[in-house]
């Protein structure tokens, strides 16, 4: 018997994608939706371009990165393909500027400064707010008490749409299934709140492989899944 294992092949992720669209599709008909309307991103972080060229095969156009070195070398070299580059990742200030120059779609935007830095009077950037749902600060995201105004600040920064808001599922150890759905439910209901300031920010950045049927049921517009499509992501040294 041969004892050398290939290398998961395109079939595979195949396999893996279409799942995770009937997956998606089963919890939008659940919540009396049309799954037309949410958009899958696949993160591809860590993964090889060629990766991303197989997913393009496969009719994907949405794809998501959470670091800005390789990001930008991914985007540029698949520049030619007809991709919208979501950046999912905590942006740092000095690097704001370079991060918009490939991405399309910011989902990270969570503090004043951030904002100041990617305001533009030549173009816009479509953005989401990231909510912290955890106490925890080094998580990414602004606190709900201070939403509001972060929320103003962006309206009033020429070069950045407002899309809505994003978040994460807060991480327990004694996580039930009901856990990912209360916490889209915050989040549901800090979107209506903004709506009041922003009333044409309503998408949902929420729900990543483990928990985005939570996330439709929910409202998530926009759902960020890495390992159910693309598999374990390669360990880097
Ligand atoms: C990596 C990542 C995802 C995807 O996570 P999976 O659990 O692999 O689906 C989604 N959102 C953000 C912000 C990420 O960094």
């Amino acid at each position: 018997m041969s004892t050398v294992f290939p290398e998961a092949a395109p079939a595979d992720l195949a396999t893996r994608l279409g799942s995770v669209r009937a997956g998606i599709s089963d919890a939008a008909r659940a919540a009396g939706r049309d799954p037309a309307d949410i958009t899958t991103i696949v993160v591809t972080k860590f993964h090889p371009l060629a990766l991303i060229e197989e997913l393009y095969a496969l009719g994907v156009r949405n794809v998501g990165e959470n670091r800005h070195q390789e990001a930008q070398a991914k985007a540029a070299e698949l520049v030619d393909l007809d991709l919208v580059w979501h950046f999912v990742g905590q942006v740092q200030g000095k690097k704001a500027r370079q991060v918009r120059a490939y991405a399309d779609v910011i989902h990270s935007v969570d503090r004043a400064s951030l904002v100041t830095a990617l305001g533009s009077d030549e173009s816009n950037i479509d953005c989401f707010i990231q909510v912290n749902l955890t106490d925890d600060a080094a998580r990414g995201g602004v606190g709900p008490l201070d939403l509001p105004a972060l929320v103003d600040k962006v309206l009033a920064t020429p070069g950045l749409r407002l899309l809505g808001l994003m978040a994460v599922a807060p991480i327990s150890v004694s996580e039930g299934p009901e856990e990912p759905r209360r916490a889209f439910a915050r989040v549901r209901e800090l979107s209506a709140q903004i709506r009041l300031q922003a009333p044409a920010a309503t998408a949902l950045s929420m729900g990543m492989s483990q928990d985005y049927a939570a996330a439709v049921l929910e409202g998530a517009t926009h759902l960020r899944i890495g390992t159910a499509i693309t598999g374990n992501r390669p360990v880097l040294g």
